[in-house]
């Protein structure tokens, strides 16, 4: 077995942001910590955070007032952070700056009296958060049937926003669709999809014609990781999301000579390393690293 190991993979600037704040708020505040929704959409880093005492909530009534809070990477709706500040939470803000760009962009947008197309999944915790910045200015659209429902008077003003981490072939077509649909729309034609979503996409079209399987390493609820599992399927190679090696079946790679192994902007690289010495001790695999563009992005922290 040759394994060729995608570059870049694995974590982004907005997670390794997230990451480093919540472990430099643990040595400096100490417990109790709690972090609204998941820290980053990994089963291995949450649980690593849980182990260390960090409670993760999904609704406010769950922290006490007075407590430390840190919203996650994904950003929080506007009446989230007011509740917090109801409540007296002393509250850190760990959301990727990529994501609260797109939130700044609706709250632009929507004073300006424009319609916001948002290209998005419904109930993603990004999605939660930038809607709720203007809802009565959005509208969600998940599937080109969406598009095809849509009805505007004609001097509508509108613009295309989009989740950071969807799939790029999918939502160029969308946003195609909709330019065809309604030529006064504005947004670029990638909309937000982020710079790490893009390149870890990229990576999978240009590798994906060398080899027989696909392994994305990823959580079930990591969108990003979902997508790049995707482009691998629809160029035709079979494409595996495994949140770690334990979900490895090596009946797999009967006849399968040559794997690819990429991972979601959220997963830790030792769980990708971990898949490589399996895959090495059984099929005596030899790795090769492809990188395929650099990615050398890193946000500042929220705390010191
Ligand atoms: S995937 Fe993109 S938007 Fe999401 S945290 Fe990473 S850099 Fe930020």
């Amino acid at each position: 077995m040759h394994i060729f190991l995608a570059n870049p993979r694995g974590f982004c600037a907005g997670v390794n942001m997230a990451i480093k704040t919540l472990e430099t708020a643990i040595i400096r505040f100490g417990l109790p910590l709690y972090v609204y929704h998941e820290i980053v959409h990994n089963t291995w880093i949450v649980d690593d955070f849980k182990l260390r005492g960090v409670k993760f909530v999904s609704m406010l009534d769950e922290v006490p007032e007075g407590s430390r809070l840190m919203f996650s990477a994904h950003g929080v709706a506007p009446n989230i952070r007011e509740r917090a500040k109801q409540k007296n939470i002393e509250t850190i803000d760990a959301t990727c700056p990529l994501v609260a760009r797109v939130h700044r962009e609706v709250l632009r947008y929507a004073a300006d009296d424009y319609t916001i197309i948002l290209i998005g999944h419904s109930g993603h915790d990004e999605v939660i958060g930038t809607m709720n910045e203007a809802p009565e200015s959005i509208i969600l659209v998940e599937h080109e049937s969406d598009i095809h429902a849509l009805k505007f008077a004609q001097d509508e003003k509108l613009v295309v926003l989009t989740q950071t981490t969807l799939s790029v072939t999918e939502t160029k077509s969308m946003i195609e669709l909709l330019q065809k649909k309604f030529p006064n729309i504005i947004g670029k034609s990638n909309a937000n999809i982020c710079y790490a979503t893009q390149h870890r996409q990229d990576a999978i079209a240009t590798l994906a014609a060398l080899v027989d399987v696909v392994l994305i390493v990823g959580s079930e609820n990591s969108s990003n990781s979902k997508r790049l599992a995707e482009r691998g399927e629809a160029l035709g190679v079979r494409s595996i999301l495994i949140d770690g090696v334990d979900n490895i079946d090596v009946g797999w790679f009967n006849g399968s000579e040559r794997v690819l192994i990429s991972a979601g902007a959220s997963a830790p690289e030792y769980v990708v390393q971990d898949c490589v010495r399996m895959l090495q001790k059984i099929f005596n695999a030899t790795v090769e690293e492809r990188q395929t563009c650099s990615d050398s992005l890193s946000f500042q922290l929220p705390i010191d």
